[in-house]
This record gives C-alpha cells, sequence and structure tokens, in this order.
C-alpha cells in the first residue's frame, strides 16, 4: 500500500514538472536578430536596439505587440508576425514593416 502511494505521487510530481518545463520551453521558431530576412527588414527583438538613423521612421510606443502582424496578445512575450512567415518575434521587438494595430 505504501509502495503504491509513493508511486502515485512520484507520478504525480513527475508530471508536474514536465508540465512545468513545458509551459516554460521558450518558442523554438523564434525570429533572431541575426536571420536575413530579419536584417532585411531590421527586426529587433528589443526596441532598445534600433538603428534610429537607419530607420528614422520608428516612434516611441512603436514595438511587436502594437503591431497588426503580431499574432499574439499584449501578454504574451512572443508570437507568430506575419511578416516573418508565421515565425515568432518577440513582443518588445520591432521591423520596418510594423503597421499600427487597429
Ligand atoms: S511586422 Fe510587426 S510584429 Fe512583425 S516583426 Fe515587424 S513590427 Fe514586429
Amino acid at each position: 500500500m505504501l509502495n503504491k502511494r509513493r508511486s502515485f505521487i512520484l507520478v504525480a510530481a513527475s508530471s508536474l514538472v514536465s508540465g512545468f518545463a513545458i509551459a516554460q520551453k521558450p518558442s523554438q521558431n523564434l525570429v533572431l536578430d541575426s536571420d536575413p530576412s530579419a536584417i532585411a527588414l531590421g527586426y529587433v527583438s528589443d526596441v532598445k536596439k534600433i538603428d534610429t538613423n537607419k530607420y528614422p521612421q520608428y516612434a516611441l510606443g512603436q514595438n511587436c505587440a502594437a503591431c497588426t502582424l503580431f499574432q499574439g496578445t499584449a501578454k504574451d512575450a512572443d508570437a507568430p508576425c506575419l511578416a516573418f512567415g508565421g515565425k515568432a518575434v518577440s513582443s518588445k521587438g520591432w521591423c520596418s514593416a510594423w503597421v499600427k494595430k487597429g
């Protein structure tokens, strides 16, 4: 009886741990700043890294979370972007294809 209870507790604990690991897993399909497609669109994963001399159209408050091509919610750290064929971008990022969410 004790062994059955111990086994149940171990299985339950291991399920919790693996579930947490899945929930914490970073996106596998994240666009990197160094990707050729990112460089072509001036994508940066953090708006603080924008070269405003090269992209003077950038304005304060613009970021991926506020872009109509961002397929996530304001709460998502990253989400697929239509400009990158559905690969995920950071909600704090930006690129020259930015369009205000309507
Ligand atoms: S198109 Fe919008 S959501 Fe996609 S990377 Fe550019 S700014 Fe971010």
